[in-house]
């Protein structure tokens, strides 16, 4: 099915936001992807199959991604303009919100990591649903690379901690993600873990809550791997 372009610009120097109509009929979880083939420049004719995290809530009448530039499918998407269309498979992806509202929920990413978790902060399933605390904790670069602050720390159920990595500023975290939880006192037995983003981070993530005596079955992951690359855990 193909959905109409609604907006495209850029949020940071690499990342840009692509805002698609919702086609009639398509539904979604918080948390899901969405699949797209993408006209592979390089070879007319033939598409790549790629995928993004849905950035906004199923509630809202449009579908928002927030994507990094990488190579050729991401580069086409980047030059997208409002009118023009993209071919869209469907929702794809069990890394879903399930809802605890008697546990604690933590959320970790990295950089576009942060898409899936803005879906699901804003649904009614989370809101309806609370837990008895929410942590998003959302590494990134500069202060300058931190996307959708605004809105997230707008919400007032949740914990908006975004960390720095590369820069200190004032009444932000300054370091990785993983120091935030190293340090941080949270009732690690008690709470829900949601991390996403690369491979390494979801890695290095599940070492830290193995080390806190988290349960398998309270850590969820999405791991951005391109589709070629297996899995190394
Ligand atoms: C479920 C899911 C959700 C995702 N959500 C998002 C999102 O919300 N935002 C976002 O920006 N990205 C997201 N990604 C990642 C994105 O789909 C990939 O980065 C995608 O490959 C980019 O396509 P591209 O053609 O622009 O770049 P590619 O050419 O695919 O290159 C992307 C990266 O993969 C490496 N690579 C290229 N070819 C191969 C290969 N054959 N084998 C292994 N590695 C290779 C490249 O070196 C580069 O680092 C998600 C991935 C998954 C699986």
């Amino acid at each position: 099915m193909k959905a109409q372009v609604l907006a495209n610009e850029a949020l940071n120097a690499e990342v840009f936001r692509l805002e698609l109509e919702k086609p009639d009929g398509f539904t979604f979880k918080p948390g899901q992807a969405l699949q797209l083939k993408v006209p592979d420049v390089a070879n007319p004719g033939a598409l790549l199959d790629r995928y993004f995290s849905i950035a906004s809530p199923p509630e809202k009448q449009s579908l928002e991604l927030c994507i990094k530039k990488q190579g050729a499918a991401t580069e086409y998407l980047s030059g997208l303009k409002a009118g023009e269309s993209v071919e869209l498979a469907g929702a794809v992806g069990a890394f879903v919100l399930e809802p605890k509202p008697h546990r604690h929920f933590v959320f970790v990413s990295m950089g576009t990591g942060v898409a899936p978790f803005r879906s699901m902060v804003a649904s009614r399933l989370f809101r309806d649903n609370l837990p008895l605390s929410t942590l998003f904790l959302a590494g990134f670069r500069h202060a300058e690379d931190i996307l959708f602050g605004e809105d997230l720390s707008r919400l007032d159920y949740i914990a908006w901690v975004p960390a720095l990595s590369r820069e200190s500023q004032d009444g932000v975290f300054a370091g990785r993600v993983t120091a935030y939880l190293k340090a941080a006192e949270i009732p690690f037995e008690l709470s829900e873990f949601y991390i996403c983003g690369s491979a390494d981070l979801v890695k290095e993530v599940r070492a830290i809550l193995e080390q806190k005596n988290v349960a398998e079955e309270s850590i969820h992951h999405e791991a951005y791997l391109h589709p070629n690359k297996k899995k190394s855990w």
